[in-house]
């Protein structure tokens, strides 16, 4: 094992959680090359540990030790494979804190939304082995004479699932709880930046029993780990949770072997607050929306379009709630953290200095704090021009962008003009309203008068470019599977 600062850290109880080799075919493993690469702690930029980074032929391993696997958990019994996902959950959850600390150590998050993730990631595993043994099989009254028909759901094959640094933990557990629970084995790659968390729960799925080849994580730079599945015919799936720019990649790659891709992309949130609205709740909301994951979010609300009357009033209460905010190292458990990297900090500076040259003003924040390089203050601009880069790009970090609007149909529009729709926020209190906009807004998910709306039972995912397919709900687990149809005859 490598040595790693992180494993000395006192706030972890349970060394054993900290893992710097990749895991393949139930085995901890080094690159033959012995290459590494580095993990740094956001909010000091110390080092945490260098972590194994496998070549492309190593990565390729994975598949083969998947696909040795495969047959076997494919054909269990599903009660069996569920009793294993119940013990992978329970371990999660025995660990609740370890895994936290692991999280905002590597990620910057504060503790609590860190202890949050944990929570919210453990019950996709939770809900998926209970998931895993429903029947899958539908009776269809046969259109033929003398003729039985059935149609199957048979998991796709070996998995591919690629995840992102601002949830470390959840959304790898939404992928993997509903692959493995159709009988799918995976190979998984955590982003560069946060593969601590990766591995700790691969050593809990090891503790839970699960039979080696299931469950890989392979660690290294994302093209040579992640080309090798594109390519491979034996990848039946891939689910990505990521940036467009990099969805659009992936696409392109595994169009040669035709895989089934399920897409979680990236967001830009509207929220619309009328002025019929509970502005108490709307301002709260809207808060949560805004800096939750130090707005590291794709579920970030990028643009609060507030009606002319109660503007001014929103704006007011907004930037008095903000200027409250603590920011500070994620183990003190502020409201917002560090930055994840230098990039998004300097995504920050230009979207600030974008909007004011073209006449926002600047309420509060506007700098980096004194904390740290990867501290940013939290940042309310008002008076947002249409043509500002805030209101087009993902800013992923935290700066409000809040601008009037005068009527239904014009922010409407407002809100759907964009390549993106992932979650709309809307604030108002009249049923008509909601039910029309509930049907106008081209977002795959409608959040009204709340911000959290997300969970193990209900289809999470994006439209248009923010996606393709769901994850959670039944409809996460249908993902991983391939419909067959039989139709018998006794003659
Ligand atoms: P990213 O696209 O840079 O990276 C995501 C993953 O892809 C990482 O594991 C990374 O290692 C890998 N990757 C990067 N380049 C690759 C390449 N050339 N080939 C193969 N793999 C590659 O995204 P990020 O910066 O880690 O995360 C932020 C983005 O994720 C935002 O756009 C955000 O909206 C989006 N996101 C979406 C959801 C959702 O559910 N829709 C959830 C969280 C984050």
């Amino acid at each position: 094992m490598l040595d790693s600062a992180i494993s000395a850290r006192p706030e972890i109880a349970d060394k054993r959680l900290v893992r710097s080799f990749a895991y393949v075919g139930g085995r901890w493993v080094a690159a033959a090359s012995g290459a590494t690469f580095r993990v740094t702690d956001p909010a000091t930029g110390q080092e945490l540990g260098q972590v194994a980074s496998l070549s492309a032929g190593e990565s390729g391993a994975a598949v083969d030790a998947a696909q040795a696997a495969f047959p076997d958990w494919a054909h269990r019994l599903p009660q069996d494979r569920a009793a294993l996902l119940r013990r992978w959950f329970e371990l999660i959850v025995a660990h609740r804190d370890d895994l936290a600390r692991i999280m905002v150590l590597e990620q910057g998050k504060p503790l609590s939304e860190a202890l949050g993730e944990i929570d919210y990631g453990a019950g996709f595993v939770e809900f998926y082995a209970e998931e895993a043994r429903r029947p899958n099989i539908e009776g269809v009254t046969s259109h033929l004479p003398d003729a039985e028909v059935e149609v199957w759901r048979e998991p796709v094959g070996v998995a591919a699932l690629i995840t992102p640094w601002n949830f470390p933990m959840a959304m790898l557990t939404r992928k993997a709880g509903a692959a493995l629970a159709a009988g799918c084995t995976v190979v998984c790659h955590p982003s560069a930046e946060t593969p601590f968390s990766a591995l700790a729960l691969a050593e809990l799925a090891e503790r839970a029993g699960l039979p080696a080849g299931v469950f890989n994580v392979v660690t290294g730079k994302a093209a040579t780990v992640v080309e090798p599945w594109t390519a491979d015919p034996r990848v039946r799936a891939l689910s990505f949770t990521g940036s467009t720019e990099v969805g659009r990649l992936l696409y392109r790659q595994s169009a040669a072997t035709v895989k089934r891709l399920v897409m979680e992309l990236g967001g830009h949130a509207p929220v619309l607050v009328f002025a019929d609205a509970d502005m108490g709740n709307a301002v709260a909301e809207t808060m949560k929306a805004k800096w939750a994951t130090t707005g590291q979010d794709c579920l970030g609300a990028n643009r609060i379009y507030v009606e002319r009357p109660v503007y001014a009033d929103f704006c007011r209460r907004f930037v008095q709630a903000t200027a409250a905010l603590t920011l500070g190292p994620g183990m003190e458990d502020p409201d917002l953290g560090p930055l994840m990297n230098e990039r998004a900090v300097a995504k920050q500076e230009e979207h600030v200095a974008d909007a004011l040259a073209r006449g926002a003003r600047l309420a509060c924040g506007g700098r980096r704090s004194p904390l740290g390089p990867l501290f940013y203050e939290p940042t309310v601009l008002t008076d947002v021009p249409e043509d500002a880069l805030i209101l087009h790009e993902e800013t992923f970090g935290p700066v409000a962008a809040i601008l009037p609007f005068d009527t239904e149909d014009e922010v409407t529009a407002r809100a759907n003009a964009t390549e993106y729709g992932l979650v709309a926020y809307l604030h108002t209190q009249d049923p008509r309203r909601i039910y029309r906009l509930s049907r106008a807004l081209q977002f795959g998910m409608v959040a009204v008068n709340r911000t959290k709306v997300t969970g193990a039972p209900v289809p999470f995912g994006g439209m248009k470019q923010s996606g393709l397919g769901r994850e959670g709900s039944r409809h996460g687990l249908e993902e991983f599977t391939e419909i067959k149809y039989i139709c018998r005859d006794w003659a």
